[in-house]
């Protein structure tokens, strides 16, 4: 199929009504009512202010962590390896400072290393959340939040897909804690007045035509973007008729965030849109398309293009979000701010869900890579618990569950050019979640975590959680111990 043929099928409109909903939040695009944002407040970071991402050369390596220490060693045996592709024949992994240094089976512990015994448990990677946004209100501790309920839940990379302060975001990814997830940000976005997501904010930078694209990308590096997003949005599915961003626009975006090095994905609902971002050069989709089925040859056409797609099923299944929310394994990691997000729900969703599912198994038959991406923090959605949502929707549309669990692991990290995390291999990043169960097995086991790891440092587990359940505390004892 060509681009000309997929631009010249019909675009069917949804007709959803999230504004008569009003008992509802609005849509997967639409963060709720427009509000008068104020200036982000932080403080200077601890370490040493909040320009120190933003001016890091893009792919050089973070910081360590504070906690972090080089001597330390931890040995995790007993337990079953999925490496981000495949079950390892191993049993035991052992990690020295931030690093994964060694695999194998019945491994002997150094002098002085810590041995945590997974009781037949599985380690996997740390999650890499593909699609999420930061918290817009721009407080510290609001940042804080999302970025340590992640890690909680197993999400140890968050990959940004706009937001609307890239200081803010800047200081956020400047703060390396172990008990914060890494995060990683597209900043603003490329769109033009009175599309999405200019209609969430008093101001929001836009483009006017294609003398505005090369300020803006400058000035998004100069930022500290780490890929760019394009939005090619005119609204029609939600029923809605907005300006959108103009092909050669999108082109010229696209072209000139390459010259400078950045990956650049597209957020496009309709399959009309989607053509124009391929068109344009893309290298992935923010979202799959959902205003008609996804067809097996689109699908090829599509992995013709070289692109990747990112579903976000879990934010087109909003109504499922009060299941997270009632599940005794995550709900006490659920910062209260954030659970009435999670238990809200979007009206009109039915048609997206049906395409969204359907799309999995065309995509996948046709090689097209697929990324866990939860669009969290909308409705329905939240940090960390929505990725594992995201998994079993995956498996629901027709991946396999290893194949779900590559989705949020070593495929975002191999296409958004994080080679250092996404897999347990020597010399990677020690980013670890172990979790009670087998996930390869029944995908509900993700939710199931023992401990989570950031950079060799235990960031949950190391004591029982406060307000933990039953599963999580009898998880948590499988027990430590130091050898002499
Ligand atoms: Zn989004």
């Amino acid at each position: 199929m060509t681009c000309d043929g997929a631009i010249r099928c019909a675009s069917a409109v949804l007709s959803s009504s999230l504004d008569s909903a009003s008992r509802h939040a609005k849509g997967p695009h639409e963060q709720g009512p427009r509000i008068t944002r104020p200036r982000p407040r932080h403080s200077a970071t601890p370490s040493g202010g909040m320009s120190s991402a933003a001016s890091r050369p893009r792919g050089a390596r973070a910081p360590p962590p504070s906690g972090y220490d080089r001597q330390v060693s931890t040995l995790i045996k007993q337990v079953r390896v999925f490496d981000g592709v495949d079950v390892l024949d191993a049993d035991c992994v052992l990690v020295q400072g931030d690093r994964i240094v060694k695999l194998g089976r019945d491994l002997s512990a150094p002098a002085g290393c810590v041995v945590v015994d997974g009781a037949g448990g599985m380690l996997l990677p740390g999650f890499i959340d593909a699609h999420v946004h930061t918290p817009d209100q721009g407080t510290r501790d609001e940042g804080i939040s999302a970025l340590r309920q992640a890690l909680q839940l197993g999400v140890t990379t968050m990959l940004c897909m706009g937001c609307r302060y890239p200081d803010f975001v800047a200081h956020l990814k400047a703060l390396q804690q172990p008990d914060l997830a890494d995060l990683r940000s597209a900043g603003i976005a490329a769109s033009v007045e009175g599309s999405h997501p200019t209609q969430l904010f008093d101001y929001y930078p836009t483009l006017n035509g294609v003398e505005d694209v090369a300020p803006f990308v400058h000035t998004r590096v100069s930022e500290g973007s780490d890929y760019l997003k394009i939005v090619i949005e005119d609204s029609s599915v939600i029923g809605k008729s907005t300006p959108f961003l103009p092909p050669e626009v999108s082109a010229a975006v696209t072209a000139k965030a390459h010259s400078h090095g950045l990956l650049v994905v597209a957020h496009a609902q309709s399959r009309r849109f989607v053509a124009q971002a391929i068109e344009s050069g893309v290298d992935g989709l923010a979202h799959q398309y959902v205003d008609q089925p996804l067809t097996p040859e689109f699908a090829r056409f599509l992995k013709s293009a070289g692109v990747f797609v990112v579903m976000t099923l879990a934010v087109y299944h909003s109504h499922e979000g009060v299941e997270l929310a009632n599940d005794p394994r995550v709900r006490p990691h659920i910062d209260s701010r954030w659970m009435d997000i999670l238990c809200s729900s979007v009206g009109g969703q039915e048609q997206f869900q049906e395409y969204g599912l359907a799309a999995v198994r065309p995509l996948r038959d046709a090689g097209v890579p697929i990324l866990a991406g939860s669009d969290a923090n909308n409705p329905g959605t939240t940090y960390g618990a929505s990725l594992h949502h995201e998994l079993d929707l995956l498996v629901r549309g027709g991946l396999t569950r290893t194949e779900a669990l590559t989705a949020a692991t070593a495929a975002p990290a191999k296409h958004f050019r994080l080679p250092d995390r996404g897999r347990i291999a020597p010399g990677l990043r020690a980013d670890l979640i172990l979790v009670e169960g087998d996930p390869t097995v029944d995908i509900d086991a993700t939710k199931s975590i023992a401990r989570v790891w950031r950079s060799g440092v235990a960031g949950r587990g190391a004591a029982p959680a406060a307000g933990g359940d039953v599963l999580i505390q009898r998880a948590l004892d499988v027990g430590v111990s130091i050898p002499p």
